[in-house]
């Protein structure tokens, strides 16, 4: 999503160009703590405890680094407790010697001696943050080198290969989890233990509306993204998928059946010449609860849009699954209630801290390769429902 938060990209930047200027993994330390006090008393996602020492902590590798590793998940170690960040891998070798400097990161790699990360013990855990097209290859290389692994999501291109980056996870041994970094985020968590708290009541329906406009003319980032072998897919894959892994993690032992969706953008918009620029999808759930939800590039402005129509009330994010300012409102007997939740900037270091203890206790992460493979499994249904004018495609195994 990323260029989606480029309007509220305000608060990352300040922070980002306060690590830059004072330099080194001291100051990313240092402003950690400073959000930790801006959040005084508010849910700490991810932080439950006191800080361990920097040489118990797990060592991290970000693979690719672009708008969102540079922008979000390197100054997220700064707010970790539980992992530090130890080497960077990039093609551009002058982008990972400054960033490595920034940082006061030790180990540097590019893709192509990538695989001697099998030498050093000061990486656990590696983070995939690359086009999507790349996620498989690296994150399968990366178990291969004995490593675990958070592969940003979309997980990959296709479920064939979710599968083999499973089985390659179980024949190394070693975790694998997919950045769904909304079930880490305080106002999520907040929303989901209302509904698994029975708040609502039973859950009827889900709406779920989340796009923006795809720039590839001033916005780099969006190039690969309508690039068939580099993305995937299109908005789904991009965009749409939080709408999907969200609602379905709020509706916790409720299971899928089956699944429409019709394609809806401009049919002449030159940008969709290889991957679809929106989808209008619906889940029908076990339970009879319907998901619905819209993913698309030609939103504006840019949309993140969660309902939660419960028999007893409902519940409305909006924001829902951004990166800083997401909110909550509960709406009950003609009356809508906003509930302060907290920080929403944890989640990234959340997210980190929480794989690091799943990945040293040998548990399987919150959101594990498994849950990739159902989300990318649930948008070729969406397609291949589209594909044939939005009949319904059965979820059975899914
Ligand atoms: P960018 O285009 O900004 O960054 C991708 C980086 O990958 C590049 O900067 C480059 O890093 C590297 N790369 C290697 N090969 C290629 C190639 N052929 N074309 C383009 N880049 C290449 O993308 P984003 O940072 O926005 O997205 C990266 C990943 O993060 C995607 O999987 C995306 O879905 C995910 N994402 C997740 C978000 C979330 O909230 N969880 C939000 C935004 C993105 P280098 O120059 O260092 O080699």
């Amino acid at each position: 999503m990323a260029a989606g938060d480029r309007g509220r990209r305000k608060m990352a930047i300040n922070r980002r160009d306060l690590l830059i200027a004072s330099g080194g993994a001291l100051t990313a330390a240092m402003a950690g703590r400073a959000l930790a006090q801006e959040a005084q008393g508010q849910p700490m996602m991810g932080n439950p405890t006191l800080p361990l020492p920097p040489e118990q902590r797990m060592g991290w590798a970000v693979v690719g680094l672009g708008s969102f590793a540079v922008g979000q998940l390197m100054p997220a170690f700064g707010d970790a407790n539980r992992s530090r960040l130890t080497a960077l891998v990039s093609g551009n070798p002058e982008k990972l010697a400054r960033l490595a400097d920034t940082y006061g990161v030790e180990h540097t790699y590019s893709y192509d001696d990538y695989d001697s990360i099998i030498d050093n013990p000061a990486i656990d855990c590696v983070q995939i943050a690359l086009p999507v097209g790349l996620h498989a290859e690296y994150t399968i290389r990366a178990l291969e080198a004995g490593k675990h692994v958070l592969c940003e999501k979309p997980m990959a291109s296709t479920s064939a290969e979710c599968e083999a980056m499973i089985a390659a996870a179980r024949k190394a041994g070693k975790a694998l989890g997919v950045g769904y970094r909304v079930h880490f985020e305080p106002t999520n968590r907040a929303a989901h233990s209302m509904i698994t708290g029975g708040e609502i009541g039973t859950m009827r329906h889900v709406r779920a509306e989340h796009g923006f406009q795809a720039d590839p003319e001033n916005w780099a980032p969006h190039r690969w993204r309508l690039e068939k072998q580099l993305a995937g897919g299109g908005s789904m894959y991009d965009i749409g998928i939080y709408g999907i892994n969200t609602s379905l993690m709020m509706l916790e032992g409720d299971a899928p059946v089956s699944m429409s969706a019709v394609y809806a953008y401009p049919k002449d918009d030159a940008r969709f010449r290889e991957v679809e620029g929106g989808v209008e999808w619906r889940i029908i759930m076990r339970s009879g609860a319907v998901v619905s939800g819209s993913s698309s590039y030609c939103y504006s402005p840019y949309h993140s849009k969660q309902t939660y129509i419960g028999s007893k009330s409902s519940l409305r994010m909006s924001p829902a699954t951004t990166y800083y300012d997401n909110a909550l409102w509960h709406e009950q007997g003609g009356r809508e209630v906003q509930v302060s939740t907290g920080a929403p900037y944890t989640q990234f270091a959340g997210q980190v801290d929480a794989f690091s203890e799943a990945a040293r206790a040998g548990q399987p992460h919150a959101t594990p390769g498994e849950m990739g493979l159902r989300d990318i499994r649930l948008i070729e249904a969406a397609y291949r429902s589209a594909d044939q004018g939005g009949v319904a495609v059965s979820l059975e195994g899914v």
